[in-house]
């Protein structure tokens, strides 16, 4: 392997917009990031959930079903 040539890989610290910070190792020192696994809704679950229920409600009424 030729030395000189590959770039080096250092301790990275990814800062995400809700405040979480999660360590890793890349060539940049530091990336910051809007969204993460830990408030991405996908993962969080909880505005996916809240949307769903608003969909399945409007459904509902729209074609007059009950539970
Ligand atoms: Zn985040």
């Amino acid at each position: 392997m030729k030395e000189g040539i590959h770039p080096e890989y250092k301790n990275a610290t990814i800062n995400c917009a809700c405040g979480s910070v999660v360590q890793t190792r890349s060539t940049v020192g530091t990336i910051h990031v809007d969204i993460c696994s830990s408030c991405h809704p996908f993962y969080t679950g909880k505005q996916k959930l809240v949307d769903a229920a608003g969909r399945v409600e409007k459904f509902r009424k729209k074609y007059g079903l009950k539970n």
